[in-house]
């Protein structure tokens, strides 16, 4: 099964690095996508996998931050990591994880390799080695990832995980992706 022009390997990529304009007001660095990341996967035969953007499908396009650009980034972000805390955000979180762990699953199961998960460090919801919280940028876990990892955890599977900002060097970070 499966035995036709597939490379069998995939990649799960924040939805923001592949679609900027999901992204909180004032803090899109490119103006569609890290164009760096696309390629170095597309150039290895290993198809991307958008995650869903949980701030998007939870809060919204607006966040309701009505100071845009004009915000101290971690502030709000631990004002996003509160409204994403909250019992009715949560349900929605959690349909996201499923959804997302449904494709984990799948892939899975059918034997493909699930190259790793490339998040977006500091941010509240889609960070890895570093998050917001209390106003600054802490190392652990977004409330996405942090959700996402537990699953993954619960099935024992073992996938790379790492994040990403605006200042890495691309092909340093994700070369171990390969
Ligand atoms: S980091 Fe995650 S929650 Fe934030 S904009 Fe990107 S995909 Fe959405």
């Amino acid at each position: 099964m499966f035995t036709d022009g597939r490379s069998k390997k995939v990649v799960f990529i924040a939805h923001c690095l592949l679609n900027q304009n999901s992204i909180s007001d004032g803090t899109a660095v490119y103006p569609a996508a890290f164009k760096d990341i696309i390629n170095l996967f597309m150039d290895n035969d290993i198809g991307i996998v958008q995650l869903p953007c949980p701030e998007l499908c939870c809060l919204g396009l607006d966040r309701g931050n009505v100071y845009g650009a004009d915000s101290e980034v971690t502030v709000e972000n631990t004002r996003i990591r509160r409204e994403m805390e909250k019992s009715e955000t949560q349900q929605k979180l959690k349909a996201l994880v499923d959804y997302t762990m449904l494709q984990i699953d799948e892939y899975t199961k059918h034997g493909f390799e699930i190259k790793g998960i490339i998040g977006a460090n500091r941010s509240p919801n889609c960070g890895v080695e570093t998050t917001s919280d209390n106003d600054a940028e802490i190392c652990g876990k977004g409330v996405f990832i942090a959700a996402l990892w537990e699953e993954i955890t619960k099935r024992g599977l073992s996938i790379p995980m790492t994040g990403i900002k605006g200042s890495d060097d691309i092909t340093e970070k994700l070369g171990k992706f390969l």
